[in-house]
C-alpha cells in the first residue's frame, strides 16, 4: 500500500487488511472507519479511543487530505447551494445542493475537468484534468453537510466529469458509501449518469448495485448525437440502447433518459417520435431540460419550449416530465462556476 494512500480512500476490506498487517484487531479497522465516515472526524487525534500508538502509525502510513470549499453560493429563492471546491494539488470541482420535497439531493463531481467534449457543456470545454479519489468525490458529501448544516438524503454523479471514466474510484466510492459503517446510503438513493461508455455500462451492470442509470441522450439520431456529444462516434445509439436493455434486464431498474431541449437541433416532431420510438419495450423515464446557456456556446431554449416537448412526448405514450429549474440565480449549471474562477 502506497505512503501517501487517502485514508479516506479505503473500503472497510481494505481497512481490515491493513489492520491486518499490522498485527492490530480487525475490530480496530471498523472503529478507524466510524471515525471517518460516520463521525467525520477531522484529524487522526480526534480518533480518541484508538491507542496512541495506532494513531501514529496512521499517521505515518496515510495522508489526510480534505478538500475546501473556496465559494459557497445560495440561491434566494429555492435553496439550492452551490460549492466550489479546491482539492490538495489546486485543481476545483463543482458540488450543487438541491431541495426537493423528499429531502436534499447532492449533484457531485466525478473529475476535474471533462474529456467528453460534449458541445452544449461548459464541464469540457478547458478539457480533463485528472480523476477524481474516492475521498474527493465522499468529501463533497462531508465538506457540504458539514457547511450548510443540512442532511443530504440523496446523490447524483452528474456533476463535473465522467463518472464511466474513472470507473474503479466512482465504484470505490459507491462501496464506501452504503457501508453500514460509516455513512451507509442506500444505493437506492444513488443516481449516476453517464454520456454512453456501452463497455462500462455492462460493467456497472454485472456489478448490480442497485442504482439508477442515467443516459445522457439528446437526440435519437446518430448523426445529430454525433455532432453534440462525440462519444457517439465510437458507441452509436442502437449499441447504446442495447446495452440499457441489458442493464434493465439484469438489474430490473428502470433506465432514465436526459434530454437537453435544444431549439432547432432536437426539438421537431420527429425527434419527438424517433424518440419515443427508442423507449419501446423498455421501462424508461425521459427527463427534458431546457438547454442552459452557456457564454461560449449560442444553444437555447426555455421552459415553454420544454413543457411543449414533454407534452408531446407523453401524448405518443413515453412517459416523461421537465426537470426543474433549480438555482437559476447563482449559475448552478455545472462546470460554469469553475470556469469562471479559473478564467480570473
Ligand atoms: N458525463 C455525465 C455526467 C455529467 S453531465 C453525463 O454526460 O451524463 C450531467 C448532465 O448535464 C448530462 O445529462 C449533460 O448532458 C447535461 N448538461 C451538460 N451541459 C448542459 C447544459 N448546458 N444544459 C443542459 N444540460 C446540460
Amino acid at each position: 500500500m502506497s505512503p501517501i494512500t487517502d485514508i479516506m480512500s479505503l473500503t472497510l476490506g481494505e481497512l481490515k487488511d491493513f489492520a491486518e498487517s499490522i498485527g492490530e484487531k480487525p475490530f480496530r479497522a471498523a472503529q478507524i472507519f466510524k471515525w471517518l465516515h460516520q463521525k467525520r472526524a477531522g484529524d487522526f487525534d480526534a480518533m480518541t479511543d484508538l491507542p496512541l500508538q495506532l494513531r501514529e502509525r496512521l499517521k505515518a502510513e496515510f495522508s489526510f487530505g480534505h478538500i475546501k470549499p473556496v465559494k459557497i453560493l445560495t440561491s434566494a429563492s429555492d435553496g439550492t447551494v452551490k460549492l466550489l471546491f479546491e482539492l490538495c494539488d489546486g485543481n476545483h470541482v463543482e458540488t450543487v445542493l438541491m431541495r426537493y420535497e423528499h429531502g436534499d439531493s447532492l449533484c457531485v463531481s466525478t473529475q476535474a475537468g471533462c474529456k467528453m467534449g460534449c458541445r452544449f457543456c461548459a464541464s469540457t470545454i478547458a478539457g480533463f484534468k485528472r480523476n477524481l479519489e474516492p475521498c474527493e468525490i465522499l468529501g463533497q458529501l462531508y465538506e457540504t453537510e458539514r457547511a450548510t448544516g443540512r442532511k443530504v438524503s440523496s446523490i447524483v454523479l452528474m456533476g463535473i466529469g465522467e463518472p464511466l471514466d474513472n470507473f474503479d474510484n466512482v465504484v470505490k466510492f459507491l462501496q464506501i458509501l452504503s457501508t453500514p459503517e460509516g455513512t451507509d446510503m442506500s444505493l437506492r438513493h444513488v443516481s449516476l449518469s453517464t454520456c454512453g461508455l456501452v463497455d462500462r455500462i455492462y460493467d456497472l451492470a454485472a456489478l448490480d448495485l442497485g442504482l439508477t442509470l442515467s443516459i445522457s441522450l439528446h437526440s435519437p439520431y446518430d448523426k445529430k448525437r454525433s455532432e453534440l456529444m462525440p462519444i457517439n462516434n465510437r458507441y452509436h445509439i442502437p449499441e447504446l440502447m442495447k446495452a440499457c436493455r441489458d442493464y434493465f434486464g439484469r438489474t430490473g431498474r428502470r433506465i432514465s433518459f436526459e434530454y437537453a431541449l435544444i431549439e432547432g437541433e432536437n426539438d421537431s416532431y420527429d425527434d419527438a417520435k424517433a424518440l419515443v420510438g427508442l423507449m419501446k419495450g423498455m421501462p424508461a423515464h425521459i427527463n427534458v431540460i431546457p438547454v442552459n446557456k452557456i457564454k461560449e456556446r449560442s444553444y437555447r431554449s426555455d421552459r415553454g419550449s420544454a413543457q411543449r416537448f414533454c407534452r408531446l412526448l407523453c401524448s405518443l405514450g413515453a412517459n416523461a416530465t421537465v426537470r426543474r429549474t433549480l438555482g437559476a440565480d447563482i449559475n448552478a449549471a455545472c462546470g460554469q462556476l469553475r470556469r469562471e474562477y479559473e478564467e480570473n
